[in-house]
């Protein structure tokens, strides 16, 4: 029955330590929520077989937004950069999978969005550099530390019933 499927992926899920290599860490800019294209943009990595590790809508304060764009500070693009990502809503997501931070890095495309590939989600639905959608973490040390300054509430873990049919 589900009920005894459900619990055998939960056991197996407490014998397991660390599934997977990398996370990552990305959220939705404040266009995604506005523009109606959360789950698009989730459909999409749920879709590739990364795990959803955590998840939230929030209002993003201005001191998280300078934290998170601290590299950018002194950039002439930086104001405009944190009042966009203070302007509305953002989900903040945490994807876990091989390699997920290189590969989302692909999934979400190029900076400017005139130079991201057709069938990236910038390349896709985003005109604009100062519009481009999705934040995704450039390296996993980044997303160590935005984890860290995104989610201090922890992470979830549990293990899908597609897991052997998605990873060898
Ligand atoms: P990415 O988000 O692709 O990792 P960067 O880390 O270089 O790109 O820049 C962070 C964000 O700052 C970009 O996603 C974009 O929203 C904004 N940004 C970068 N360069 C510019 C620019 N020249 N003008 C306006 N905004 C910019």
């Amino acid at each position: 029955t589900a009920i005894e499927v459900l619990e055998v992926v939960q056991s197996e899920n407490l014998d397991t330590t660390v599934l997977l290599l990398d996370l990552e860490k990305a959220y939705d800019k404040p266009d995604g929520v506005q523009r109606g294209l959360i789950a698009e943009i989730i459909s999409r990595f749920e879709k590739k077989g990364f795990y959803l590790r955590g998840m939230k809508l929030m209002d993003v304060k201005k001191a998280l937004g300078e934290q998170h764009y601290a590299e950018h500070e002194g950039k002439p693009f930086f104001p405009g950069l944190v009042k966009y990502i203070c302007s509305g809503p953002v989900v903040a997501m945490v994807w876990e999978g091989p390699n997920v931070v290189a590969s989302g890095r692909q999934m979400i495309g190029a900076t400017k969005p005139h130079e991201s590939a057709a069938g990236t989600i910038r390349g896709d639905y985003a005109l604009t550099v100062g519009r481009n959608l999705i934040h995704g973490s450039d390296a996993v040390e980044s997303a160590k530390k935005e984890i860290a300054l995104w989610f201090p509430e922890g992470l979830s873990q549990w293990k899908s019933c597609q897991h052997p049919w998605i990873y060898e």
